[in-house]
């Protein structure tokens, strides 16, 4: 009886695993054909100077416009695309798409925002990464110093001089660099202190318990500081209450993104929304 449950539990683990292999098959396959179909779309989320509050810039993040499932969150396929590789071309795509968006809202009259746009660890491991980037904004007229670069702290965890010469390679056009999720990697300020970066963006997750976690607020609280001493600007994400934002303004923190100011726009509703932000309103902008 034991050895019939022992197949029976074989059988049945090989046919979850060839039914995943199958489903993760079937949904690269999908995603090649979205990326022909031009299945993608980018979805623009304000960011705001705490101070000020003026809208200091927007990050892109992609959405798979399935026809059949509907409009699709990157958590659902972005891991898939780094396995397989795809994120190389999804990832030039949603880099050219970006540029060219901010430099047709540039033409038109719009204030010189900054756009962020978030990288895999497979782009960069690219020779030519720098290069990509570098003909991306030539094709499309964005000044370099518009576009800000997101990477985590895990891929530029490289041994050696590596990081640092391809970090100083794309400094060198002009473009600002942010770490991304800052806090949950494993960078130490040493290693931080040598990276030719602007920005630092507290992850979410250290803000989503503000103020109930005094934990996370002594965290948040040390980002600040510590971005603040290197010079760098930091940015938290994820804020979804009045509290949050008072708190790290009040601990120096540069600028908030989240739910309570802005959610992840379509870019007409992006455009709609600055004509609603007074202090960055130009009359040209009515004519997009
Ligand atoms: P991320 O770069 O850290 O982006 C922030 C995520 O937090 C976004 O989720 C955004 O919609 C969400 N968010 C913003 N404000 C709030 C808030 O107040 N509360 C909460 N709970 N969430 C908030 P999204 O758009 O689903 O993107 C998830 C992740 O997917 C991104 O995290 C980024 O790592 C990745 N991603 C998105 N677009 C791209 C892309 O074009 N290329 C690559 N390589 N990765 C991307
Ligand atoms: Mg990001
Ligand atoms: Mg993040
Ligand atoms: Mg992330």
């Amino acid at each position: 009886q034991a050895k019939e449950q022992g197949r029976n539990t074989y059988r049945f683990y090989t046919s979850t695993l060839t039914i995943a292999a199958n489903e993760r098959l079937e949904l690269d396959a999908r995603l090649r054909r979205a990326l022909t179909n031009e299945e993608f779309v980018l979805h623009y989320q304000p960011q705001f100077d705490n101070l000020t509050g003026m809208l200091i810039g927007c990050e892109a993040l992609v959405r798979w416009h399935s026809p059949e499932d509907g409009l699709i969150a990157p958590d659902r396929f972005i891991p898939l695309a780094e396995e397989t590789g795809l994120i190389v071309q999804l990832g030039d795509w949603v880099l050219q798409t970006a540029c060219a968006q901010h430099k047709l809202w540039l033409d038109n009259g719009l204030p010189d925002i900054m756009i962020a746009v978030n990288l895999s660890a497979r782009q960069l491991q690219q020779q030519d990464f720098a290069k990509r980037v570098a003909a991306i904004l030539d094709a499309t007229g964005l000044p370099a110093e518009r576009l800000t670069l997101e990477l985590t702290e895990s891929m530029i965890m490289l041994p050696g001089e590596q990081a640092i010469e391809l970090l100083r390679e794309l400094k060198a056009l002009g473009l600002k660099l942010s770490i991304d999720d800052f806090g949950t990697g494993y960078s130490s300020l040493a290693y931080l202190k040598r990276l030719p970066i602007d920005e630092l963006k507290i992850d979410q997750g250290f803000v989503r318990d503000i103020p109930q976690d005094r934990n996370d607020m002594e965290i948040a609280a040390t980002i600040i500081a510590m971005a603040r001493n290197l010079n760098l600007k930091v940015i938290a994400e994820g804020v979804e209450t009045k509290q949050q934002m008072e708190f790290l303004t009040l601990q120096g923190c540069h600028g908030c993104q989240g739910y309570l100011l802005g959610h992840p726009l379509t870019p007409e509703a992006f455009i709609e929304r600055l004509l609603h932000a007074p202090d960055r309103l130009r009359p040209e902008i009515a004519r997009l």
